[in-house]
């Protein structure tokens, strides 16, 4: 494959460092689902981006409304003023947010964000008189973020593994791969079951020591979109309560649209005590983060003096700017409406390629948040040789193909590779035919 590095184009060595080895060509525009490179090649954008460019790339309307903040004021510390595209990005988010959640709070990022969750609860669980509660319990496999607090609760032994005893390691629950168990159950006595494994888990580690419980409501990074059977979520919402446990819901990943409702959870009238956003908040446009908490939580915290935490960066009028704009848009285009339709027309494509693909199985999904597994025998979940290095392949041909795909192996809990389709919620009918085209060629390259 001929890639065109940077520094190999600049004929030096590189100075940039990054967690891909792989040389990448040089980007040079985007518009829409497509990005071009600098010798004129163009790539679909099927992961929009690491599945955040909900709205797409080249939106005039928020570059105009970015400039018109830089215009104005770039920056203002969150200390010392307020600002109008921080307040009414607050005011639009809680009106969009169910079960009370109206306090928000702005970071810069995904693991910015679930690092705010974690440290808000903890707050809240010691000016409340609950300092004993010092446990999130998480799930494996799970990805919430690269920094030290929130990969406690990543379910990833080759991003935790490395870096321990450095933070603290969180007690798991396994995820509900329930399309890997094979048992007498109904799918929904599995979603029971998953869930009954929190309140198992609650109890060896002593409840008392116990503050929430951290879930992504549809699985992304680490689990290939993945959807809980509908018994899995009133269930656990019991638990947590029984406990007195907090119930955090991180939906980076899964917010503003990208399942083809506003939130995730919102599949399930999910009530969230916390939520955490990113990635399509601003749609890629400016780095931007939120936590969304109910009154409940952020009352006492701020009562006690406020939240012990901040970050230069929170709340950037520019990143606001950003986000307020993505917000009209996804309004404007419809793009929850398109999300939930063209993911229809999506799955059932991406079924059909199973159809003549049998080594792609379990495609899941809601919205344009779409994944499948690769196997060598779909039936018996026998996983291909991890020597065959599938997910690495199947990124690389379609790449070739000019076609950008998520694909990853899950790292804890049954062995398998997967990918994730996810373009930009702007996608037309047309535009699916095309991607599904090229991951069609992509599938019989890998064969
Ligand atoms: N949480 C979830 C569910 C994610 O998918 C991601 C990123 O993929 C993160 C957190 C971390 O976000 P970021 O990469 O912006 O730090």
């Amino acid at each position: 494959m001929t890639v065109h590095s940077a520094a190999a184009e600049a004929g030096r060595k590189p100075n940039l460092f990054h967690f891909t080895r792989a040389p990448r060509p040089m980007v040079d525009r985007a518009e829409g689902i497509y990005l071009w490179d600098r010798t004129g090649r163009r790539y679909i954008d099927g992961s929009s981006g690491a599945v955040n460019v909900n709205i797409g790339h080249g939106n005039r309307a928020v570059i105009d409304a970015m400039k018109r903040q830089m215009n104005q004021v770039c920056f203002a510390y969150t200390i010392h003023f307020e600002s109008e595209p921080a307040v009414e990005l607050a005011r639009g988010l809680a009106a969009r947010l169910p079960n009370g959640l109206e306090r928000i709070y702005f970071v810069s990022g995904g693991s910015e964000a679930v690092e705010a969750c974690l440290k808000l609860a903890r707050q809240w669980a010691v000016v409340t008189g609950q300092p004993k509660r010092w446990k999130i319990i998480g799930r494996m496999p799970s990805y919430h973020g690269i920094t030290v607090g929130s990969l406690g609760v990543t379910g990833d032994d080759v991003l935790t593994k490395a870096f321990e005893p450095m933070g603290q390691p969180m007690p798991l629950i396994p995820a509900p791969m329930v399309h890997r168990d094979n048992d007498n159950l109904s799918l929904e006595e599995r979603g029971l079951r998953y869930a009954d494994m929190l309140e198992a888990k609650i109890l060896g580690e002593g409840p008392e020591s116990v503050l929430a419980f951290l879930m992504e409501p549809i699985g992304g990074a680490a689990t290939a979109a993945l959807v809980p059977p509908d018994s899995y979520f009133a269930r656990i919402r019991e638990i947590c309560d029984r406990y007195g446990i907090l119930l955090i819901h991180d939906e980076v990943m899964t917010g503003i649209g990208r399942t083809g409702k506003f939130l995730g959870g919102d599949h399930w009238n999910c009530k969230p005590d916390i939520i955490s956003l990113s990635k399509g908040l601003s749609s890629g446009y400016a780095p931007l983060g939120a936590l969304a908490a109910t009154e409940r939580i952020v009352g006492p915290v701020v009562a006690a003096g406020g939240f012990l935490h901040g970050h230069t960066y929170g709340g950037n009028p520019v990143a606001c700017a950003a986000g307020l704009a993505v917000l009209g848009e996804v309004d404007r285009l419809g793009l929850i409406g398109n999300a939930a339709a063209m993911g229809e027309v999506l799955k059932g494509e991406l079924e059909a390629l199973t159809r003549h693909f049998p080594f792609v199985g379990d495609v899941r999904g809601k919205g344009l948040l779409l994944g499948a597994e690769l196997y060598a025998d779909p039936v018996t979940k026998t996983p291909l040789p991890p020597e065959l290095n599938a997910n690495v392949r199947l990124i690389d041909l379609a790449f070739e193909r000019g076609l950008i795909v998520y694909s990853r192996r899950v790292r804890g809990g049954p062995f398998s590779d997967n990918f994730m389709v996810a373009p930009p919620l702007i996608v037309t009918r047309e535009q699916i035919g095309e991607i599904v085209s090229v991951l069609g060629d992509t599938l019989e390259a890998l064969a």
